[in-house]
């Protein structure tokens, strides 16, 4: 069989690695590539160790029967000029990563029997959601306020996390003032104290999906930062989601660093109270006096490190204060027409029961039967202007769901492919219902469907390496934004953290996360200069 041009990365083999690495990575996500890159780019020389078979975590892309899906990327947010966000993916893929916009509404909600939607632009966002609801100009104007003034918090909130202790100590008058209290406060008490208006609220979070937690239980800090992040319209990677990882490789390679697959870390080895190294499923032994971890606290603290350093240095009693992400479901969908003849848009659709998502998801845990809180249909081959040269002929689609990971757990100590009858029927069955949401927005794709396939949170376990199929790392309530011990410092000398727990969720959350860490690690001194060059002279 051809091998799939998709899978990056080197295979580990123990003499495929040098003597003497200036750090280690645990997991190749865009969080551990990006820690991993600007080090490079500082003259160190770095290894990633990747557990899957291809890099990138929750970037990568795989093939099937001559299709090609994203896992966990459907749009980019503020990369159609040059923001930071950009300018940063620019210098870790050397301008090589480019991005195709999506249609200017860029999400369209269907919430019970109605239909609203978000376009691409902070004043057609704003004048589009007056079309929708004409009598709460003040409710939409007081919004589009908060989402501007966030923008200082969200910084200080980030930036805070590079700090040392003592360093955060003396900041935190400063920093309290720059993050307005209700920054950590939920999303619907927020929203409420604007207007009553169910159905603002319920298009204002018509992503909560972006985070995993409806607008009850989910901090303001997080939704303000996803709204603000699209508020100019989603772009997608072009050449599919594995692209952003393909592209920042060689920037590792360049200082003498690799990303190696099939490269299982089992272990965190630490003496005399600091970090010395890490274990590889074969029982080899890097040696290695830094070790950066983005493959998730629960991973990290819960698995990797032995159970007595957690314990020495305080972490048993942080751990049960946060918890993981909902599970969810994949559908991928393959079909032998382009995305063109069949009409597919380069818009997310969000199709939701009612307005009351926090009831709406109550329901569901309690009873499998019960609507789907939410379905999340994109279509990646018709944002992706490459697709066809890959493809021809033919089109993608991706549905995802949330699914608590409970249903199933009885699955646990099964193997990918060989999980059984009992198993293969239940996710058949949350299958069909899933894909009869698809036929009914789009009724010209009945009969038209190639194949289709479905992962649970067994299959989110198994090729990402999670533990409860968390579908954005630890849950992003307010509570876990408070956690000050959840950034790239540990109280483990020698162990770094990186990645979507200590930040945020998302891509760029995860970036974001990545150049913290460098900071922490090597100081503002030496990264200054390399901040001056990424983003030049601002
Ligand atoms: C279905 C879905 C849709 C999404 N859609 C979007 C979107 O449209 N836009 C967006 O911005 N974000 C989206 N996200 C979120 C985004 O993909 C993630 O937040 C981000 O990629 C996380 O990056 P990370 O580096 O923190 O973690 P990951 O990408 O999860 O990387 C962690 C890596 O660590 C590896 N690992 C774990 N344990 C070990 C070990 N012991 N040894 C070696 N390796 C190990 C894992 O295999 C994994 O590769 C989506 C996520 C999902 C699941």
């Amino acid at each position: 069989m051809k091998p799939s041009t998709l899978r990056i990365g080197y295979r580990y083999r123990p003499k495929r690695l040098a003597q003497d690495y200036d750090a280690v990575v645990i997991g190749s996500g865009m969080g551990g590539l990006t820690s991993a890159a600007l080090l490079s780019e500082l003259g160190w020389k770095v290894c990633v160790l990747e557990q899957h078979y291809t890099a990138g975590g929750y970037t990568h892309s795989y093939e099937r029967n001559g299709y090609e899906w994203d896992v966990g990327v459907h749009y980019i947010g503020d990369v159609g000029t040059a923001t930071r966000t950009r300018k940063m993916f620019d210098f870790l893929s050397d301008g090589k990563l480019q991005w195709s916009p999506m249609a200017a509404e860029y999400d369209r909600f269907y919430i019970g029997d109605k239909v609203f939607n978000a376009v691409a632009g902070k004043q057609a966002f704003r004048d589009n959601l007056l079309r929708q609801f004409p009598d709460e100009e003040a409710a939409i104007d007081r919004y589009m306020e908060l989402l501007s003034q966030v923008s200082g918090g969200l910084s200080a909130h980030a930036m805070d996390k590079v700090l040392k202790p003592w360093q955060q100590k003396l900041a935190a008058p400063f920093m309290s003032l720059k993050k307005p209290k209700y920054l950590y406060r939920n999303t619907y008490a927020v929203l409420s104290e604007l207007t009553d208006n169910q159905d603002l609220i319920a298009t204002l979070c018509g992503q909560w999906g972006d985070m995993g937690l409806p607008p009850k239980q989910s901090s303001f800090l997080v939704h303000a930062m996803i709204a603000r992040h699209y508020l100019y319209g989603g772009y997608y990677p072009v050449g599919g989601s594995w692209k952003i990882a393909e592209s920042i490789i060689p920037r590792i390679r360049k200082a003498g660093g690799e990303v190696f697959t099939y490269a299982r870390v089992t272990k965190i080895l630490a003496e005399a109270g600091r970090v010395t190294g890490v274990e590889m499923a074969d029982g080899h032994i890097i040696e290695c006096e830094c070790v950066i971890s983005s493959a998730g606290i629960a991973n990290t603290f819960g698995d990797l490190l032995p159970a007595g350093v957690v314990a020495k240095f305080g972490y048993s009693q942080d751990l049960p204060k946060v918890g993981p992400s909902f599970a969810h479901l994949g559908i991928y969908v393959g079909l032998r027409q382009t995305a063109a003849e069949l009409g597919l848009p380069k818009t997310n659709f969000w199709i939701y029961p009612d307005n009351d998502y926090d009831a709406a998801v109550e329901k569901f845990v309690a009873d499998p039967n019960a609507e789907f809180p939410v379905v999340y249909i994109s279509f990646p081959s018709a944002k992706d202007p490459d697709y066809e040269n890959r493809h021809p002929g033919t089109a993608t689609i991706e549905i995802v769901a949330p699914a608590p990971y409970a249903w199933f757990a009885a699955w646990d100590d099964t193997t990918w492919g060989k999980r059984g009858e009992d198993y293969e029927a239940f996710k058949a069955a949350l299958g069909e219902r899933l894909m009869e949401h698809l036929y009914e927005k789009l009724p010209q794709l009945r009969g038209r469907v190639d194949y289709y396939e479905v992962s649970t949170p067994q299959s989110t376990n198994w090729f990402s390496g999670y533990q409860q199929g968390e579908l954005y790392g630890l849950e992003h309530t307010a509570d876990r934004l408070k956690q000050d011990w959840l950034g790239p410092r540990t109280r483990i000398p020698g162990l770094w953290l990186t990645g979507q727990d200590t930040l945020t969720c998302g891509v760029t959350g995860a970036m974001m996360a990545g150049m913290l860490t460098t900071m922490a690690i090597v100081g503002m001194r030496r990264m200054g200069p390399l901040m001056k060059e990424i983003y030049g002279g601002e």
